[in-house]
């Protein structure tokens, strides 16, 4: 991806990609806007705890004011590049199976979901808003034995 100096919270959608490639200046205007009608607020959604939830290609958030929050929308955009990347089946095959055998093994729901491969890159690098950019494919997957809180 060739994707400098463009700035550092510039948004991103996997499968603009190949557009950003061919159309530098023209796809960045169109990432913005296509970003804004990209992410859609429902105020309930599975799960009580809910703040936000990537569903590629879309961004779901629980409120409007939570667009505002660069960690998690860049949290919920790392999720739309690994479910790209695994042709959304296989993420969520893989993301529910590591779920389900990690909460045998803390026998704790939360620390297993924290500890899902998918959700340590996520929560390790949603602050540095210049992942997306730089990462390699498939760099989520070394998370399945890495863990990052064990540092
Ligand atoms: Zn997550």
């Amino acid at each position: 991806m060739s994707a400098q100096g463009n700035g550092p919270s510039r948004p991103f959608i996997p499968h603009l990609l190949l557009l950003i490639e061919y159309e530098k200046d023209k796809a960045i205007y169109l990432q913005g806007d296509v970003l804004e009608q990209m992410i859609l607020v429902i105020r309930h959604f599975f799960y009580r705890s809910y703040v936000g939830l990537g569903l590629w290609p879309f961004i779901i958030l629980r409120n409007k004011a939570l667009k505002q929050d660069k960690a998690l929308i860049n949290h919920e955009r790392i999720h739309l590049r690994q479910q790209a990347e695994l042709f959304l089946v296989f993420f969520y095959l893989l993301y529910f199976l590591e779920w389900l055998l990690k909460s045998l093994y803390y026998l704790d729901f939360y620390k297993a979901y924290r500890n899902i491969s998918f959700e340590r890159e996520a929560y390790l690098e949603e602050k540095n808003l210049n992942y997306l950019r730089d990462r390699k494919p498939y760099q989520g997957l070394k998370y399945i034995i890495v863990n990052p809180m064990d540092h």
